[in-house]
């Protein structure tokens, strides 16, 4: 395992880490998470993602039991949790004190801990001063429920304005961002948050490498019958896939040839991809089974090998490359 600084923090991730979206509760039960658990720390995984949304809060009881099961130090490993999609009444979303507060101490409750290394606001809510939600994250590392606090999906301005709240009033400002980043996914990341990373050290944990299972290869003309794309819920997840005359996949048939010149899965090729970005403090795994982890776990190997010339390969078959802007 490789392991980078959480932006300019001081807290040590490893590159791959592993959530539990989609999978933990629907497809996956409380013995393989014990399973797919082990087996990421055995391979050096240190930080496990989660929410309050995920499967209802599910999730976060299945992972807080198997990392109780695997019986490690806390001092060892990370977990997050993620502020925004809790329940349906209007103090059970977003990001209002109450709402962190609350989602904070519920989440600590379904995951048997004292604390969360990470909490992330899911989503930007435009119902609440930015000022309110800094100064209750704020309040939450102080109290020592939090060691560091983040956004997810936040505009480059709205990240902005939480550094300059937190300047301003002395608090803690977020330390990393969690946006979507693959292959077909680049502007964010690649273009929106450079100066952020520049002017304030700001770290991301980046989630989808594979946009849900499509950039594994595995989805040609039909679509695999135990695959997410068939999980009651995520049938959006088929639109984008299969509109647009199928363009994505065709481009996925390409990038094939690339990964097996390199010898390694189609999977690998695209977290390996992501990884090589070094803005990318950790890029966060989905997997629905032991085999599935154990194959994107050695993504970590392929890193080294997409120099340069793989790397303008990819570029000209995904044809996407963000161009930087023009300074004047
Ligand atoms: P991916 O894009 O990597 O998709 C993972 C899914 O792809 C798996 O569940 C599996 O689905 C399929 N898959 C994975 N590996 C393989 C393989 N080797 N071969 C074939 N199929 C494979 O990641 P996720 O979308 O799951 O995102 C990762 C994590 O990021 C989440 O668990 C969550 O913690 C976080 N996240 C955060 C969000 C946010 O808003 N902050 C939003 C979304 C995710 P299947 O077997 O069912 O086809």
């Amino acid at each position: 395992m490789l392991y980078r600084k959480l932006g300019g923090s001081g807290l040590k991730v490893s590159l791959l880490s592993f959530g539990s979206w989609v999978t933990f509760s629907n497809q996956v039960n409380q013995e393989d998470a014990d399973g797919l658990i082990k087996t990421a720390f055995d391979s050096g995984v240190n930080f496990f993602d989660n929410a309050e949304a995920y499967a209802n809060g599910e999730a976060e009881i299945i992972m807080g039991r198997s990392l109780k099961k695997l019986n490690i130090s806390r001092d060892s490993y990370c977990i997050s949790s993620k502020v925004y999609f809790g329940g349906e009444l209007p103090t059970q979303r977003g990001l209002s004190r109450k709402h962190i507060y609350d989602a904070c101490h519920a989440a600590l409750k379904r995951m048997q801990l004292d604390y969360l290394d990470m909490f992330f606001c899911h989503r930007p809510d435009y119902d609440t001063p930015i000022k309110e939600t800094v100064w209750a994250m704020n309040d939450l590392i102080r109290q020592g429920k939090v060691m560091y606090w983040g956004t997810s999906e936040w505009n480059a301005q709205q990240i902005t304005e939480a550094f300059q709240v937190a300047d301003k009033y002395n608090l803690i400002p977020p330390t990393m961002e969690q946006p979507q980043y693959n292959m077909f996914e680049r502007h964010r990341v690649e273009i929106e948050y450079r100066e952020l990373y520049k002017n304030f050290g700001l770290g991301t944990t980046i989630w989808s490498p594979l946009a849900s299972g499509l950039l594994s290869g595995k989805y040609g003309k039909k679509i695999p019958k135990d695959s997410r794309l068939n999980v009651p819920g995520y049938e959006w997840l088929k639109n984008d896939f299969y509109f647009n005359e199928g363009e994505k996949i065709k481009k996925v048939e390409s990038l094939k040839r690339i990964a097996n010149e390199l010898g390694c899965s189609m999977a690998c090729l695209s977290i390996a991809w992501c990884a090589v970005n070094e803005d990318v403090s950790s890029v966060i795994l989905g997997a629905s089974n032991e085999r599935q982890l154990k194959e994107n776990i050695k993504s970590i190997d392929v890193i080294d090998k997409l120099d340069n010339e793989i790397l303008s390969r990819i570029d000209k078959i995904i044809d996407n490359k963000p161009a930087v802007p023009r300074k004047y």
